[in-house]
């Protein structure tokens, strides 16, 4: 094996021709040349995004779109609800609150999902422009039911907007944004699109984009109107874009669509059921709440007590790397993510390897 695979939640493994695309020679964002490479992808992001509304890139990473995301929806005088149950959702009320917003926090146990009616309780307040949620709580392997929530504020709460952190699922989860009526969905290159960091993907509503021309002081480089303004159309950018990584982007996309949504979907799924086998036949417990397991990254309980940075240095001298737990789940928990390239058959050549520390 020439590289340690990566079996943590991002960056992931990228495919040999995908990276080979970033050598391409540059092209001008204003040339003639662009705009049709830049639709193609804008045409192709929707598709996997499962909108017919707008979709953008931006040239950052994933917390970059929070930021987009609490800029452009949120009002003065008028609050946010953050739902924090992991670490992902605590940086978004950080966000939140560093861009001058006012929050109210919700924190939820972690290893629970998001549940409709704690939404339905706090919002009920009332005073809110927007929530903020992530679908898949990275740090604890959590993944919330956004449908149901999407039903529940749709019909209970119309003009509250629906602000969903999908950096680590999109793509290798169906999140169907058109059709639960989300109004931003937020995500990154690094992790089950399988590509290099650096790449914001987001779809954004309609409705989002009505809002965002009431609120003052978006900002400049992550301003939705102005994004709209050159990407309406998929055009170009407003500031130069990250040509190489829109080159790997290019080709992942087709490799993606090649694969087909619902095979990556089912993929994705598959590897999940195989890690979950994995540790329950040794009796280790699974962290996330029954029913809410995420299916992009497995978060397996340190119940039996094995010592945790001990296996994954075995994993490591096999050039395997797995993650321990997060912050506070350090060495209590560790994390074996099934994202992005990631197929059944590496699956089982990491469990030979932890197998082999096991007994
Ligand atoms: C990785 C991750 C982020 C942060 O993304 P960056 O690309 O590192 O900025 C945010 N949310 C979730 C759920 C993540 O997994």
């Amino acid at each position: 094996m020439s590289h340690p695979r990566l079996y943590i939640p991002g960056p992931t493994e990228v495919n040999d021709d995908v990276l080979a695309a970033q050598t391409k020679p540059m092209i001008g964002h204003r040339g003639d040349e662009f705009p049709k490479r830049f639709y193609s992808l804008i045409d192709r992001l929707k598709q996997i995004l499962l909108t017919e509304q707008h979709v953008y890139i931006t040239a950052s990473s994933g917390s970059g779109l929070q930021e987009t995301a609490v800029r452009n929806a949120i009002r003065p005088g008028r609050k946010v609800l953050n739902m924090v149950t992991g670490s992902f959702g605590d940086r978004w009320q950080q966000v939140s609150v560093a861009n001058g917003k006012e929050s109210v926090r919700v924190d939820l146990p972690w290893g629970q999902p998001v549940r409709p009616e704690d939404v339905d309780q706090h919002l009920a307040a009332g005073g809110f422009d927007a929530i903020t949620i992530v679908h898949n709580e990275t740090s604890t392997g959590t993944m919330s039911d956004v449908g149901a929530i999407a039903a529940l504020v749709r019909e209970r709460y119309p003009d509250v907007l629906l602000l969903v952190d999908a950096v680590s699922s999109a793509s290798g989860v169906r999140i169907p944004f058109d059709e639960w009526g989300l109004d931003m969905l937020l995500t990154a290159s690094q992790k089950a699109f399988a590509l290099p960091p650096g790449l914001g993907f987001t779809a954004v509503s309609e409705r989002l984009l009505t809002r965002a021309a009431t609120v003052p002081h978006r900002g400049w480089y992550f301003d939705l109107l102005l994004l709209e303004k050159y990407a309406g159309g998929g055009r170009t950018t407003p500031a130069t874009p990250a040509i190489s990584l829109l080159n790997a982007a290019d080709l992942q996309f087709d490799r993606i669509l090649a694969e087909g949504l619902e095979a990556r979907w089912a993929r994705h799924e598959t590897c999940m059921e195989m890690t979950h086998a994995w540790a329950e036949q040794y009796g280790f417990e699974l962290f996330p709440a029954p029913g809410y397991e995420s299916r992009t990254v497995t978060c397996v309980s340190n119940n039996l007590d094995i010592d945790v940075p001990a296996m994954i240095a075995h994993a490591k001298r096999h050039n395997m790397i797995i993650g321990n737990g997060y912050g506070k789940l350090k060495n209590k928990a560790f994390r074996i993510a099934h994202m992005g390239e990631l197929t059944p058959a590496n699956m089982e050549e990491l469990f030979e390897i932890l197998d082999e520390y096991l007994s």
